[in-house]
């Protein structure tokens, strides 16, 4: 069942923080902070927790560790 997934998005007022949950089909929409009343645009592409470290390096050959001779 590919049902509706909420999305939790912070509300990047810093003032407010509050935190919104919104259904997955608000999806690249603007939702209204219930807590500040700015709007907030919620990202088209999925939050996904584990996309740290390994999104920083664009797609690079996986290289064997090199022994370089000391010179
Ligand atoms: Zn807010």
């Amino acid at each position: 069942m590919a049902g509706e997934e909420i999305i939790r998005i912070m509300c990047p007022n810093l003032g407010c923080q509050r935190v919104l949950a919104v259904p997955s089909s608000a999806r690249g929409k603007l939702v209204r902070c219930r807590g500040c009343g700015s709007n907030i645009r919620i990202p088209a592409n999925r939050p996904s927790a584990s996309d740290g470290p390994a999104a920083a390096n664009p797609a690079k050959p996986a290289t064997p560790a090199q022994h370089k001779p000391a010179a």
